[in-house]
């Protein structure tokens, strides 16, 4: 097996190749073993797992992921590194690479089968609408997410009502999934080293959440329209984005006992669950 965790033979790898690494598409490149079995027993993968991962670079996750899952379905933006990994991966008969765009992925295609642990070192700049669209279009296909991402992404992910991290992805998150940092990772443990730390996030998504939110699309909807405009009242970012008048809001607000000049990212995702679906119900479903 061709080992991965020395950045030495990661350069040369890639100077044989004539490969120039681009940042706009993340290409920093895990060479500590440590961390790869980290991330691995997070995801408590069984023999008998279908495991996705986003981005396999050249491959240091994939040959940890694949000596412990049935099967990996990898799938890299980059064709240059499409031609590293058949050499990486020559070992594995239970790799499946794609060449393709993440943002364009078919990952109904891919789950629909059994449920999917998707494992990864996300490239920075696609993580967050990843988790977007994982958890509002798509959490009934995985059983896990365990993911790589920039440090500051896994604290707004946790984060709590009140912070200056806390926003859209963690409402979102939290309503669909259990979140929680699994690990924080240095920098050193790259290469190239990043400008940034990065954290392991494990998400364990939940088909029916426990709030009732009156519709989904309408509770994103709302989340989406608080937290554009973030400094704002729940009832100015209300009025603007939704067909209710001010004196059904300050209603619905009193049936909740929320204070409706609260700004929205004071809200618990209970909260925001209790305004959707009592705003929604009042509407008749818009
Ligand atoms: N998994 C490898 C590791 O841990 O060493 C590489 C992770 S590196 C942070 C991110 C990888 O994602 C790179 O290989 C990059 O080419 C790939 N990538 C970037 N944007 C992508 C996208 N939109 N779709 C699929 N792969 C992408």
């Amino acid at each position: 097996m061709v080992k991965l965790s020395n950045p030495g033979y990661v350069a040369s790898l890639l100077a044989q190749q004539g490969i120039r690494l681009k940042k706009k598409w993340g290409q920093n490149f895990l060479v500590d073993e440590n961390i790869l079995q980290k991330i691995v027993h997070t995801a408590k993968l069984e023999p008998t797992d279908s495991v996705l991962e986003i981005g396999p670079g050249i491959g240091s996750l994939t040959q940890k992921l694949a000596e412990k899952a049935k099967v990996v379905t990898a799938v890299e933006i980059d064709a240059r590194l499409l031609l590293v990994l058949q050499a990486t991966l020559a070992d594995y008969d239970n790799v499946f690479l794609i060449h393709q765009d993440a943002m364009d992925f078919d990952w109904r295609a891919h789950c629909s089968q059994n449920s999917v642990k998707l494992v990864a070192n996300l490239p920075y700049n696609v993580a967050t609408p990843l988790f977007y669209r994982w958890l509002k279009e798509y959490r009934d296909c995985f059983s896990l997410f365990v993911c790589m991402v920039q440090k500051e992404v896994a604290q707004r992910i946790v984060a709590h009502p009140g912070g200056k991290e806390y926003g859209a992805l963690a409402v979102i998150c939290q309503y669909a999934g259990r979140c929680e940092i699994a690990f924080n990772v240095p920098r050193t443990v790259f290469f190239p080293r990043p400008d940034v730390s990065s954290a392991v996030v494990k998400i364990t998504p939940v088909v029916n959440p426990s709030y009732d939110v009156g519709e989904e699309s309408f509770f994103f909807r709302l989340v989406d329209a608080v937290f554009s405009q973030r400094r704002k009242t729940l009832f100015n970012t209300l009025h603007a984005a939704l067909p209710f008048s001010k004196e059904e809001l300050a209603e619905v607000g009193d049936v909740a006992g929320i204070d409706m000049s609260r700004r929205g990212e004071t809200l618990s995702v209970e909260e925001f669950a209790l305004i959707s679906r009592l705003l929604y119900t009042r509407s008749g479903g818009v």
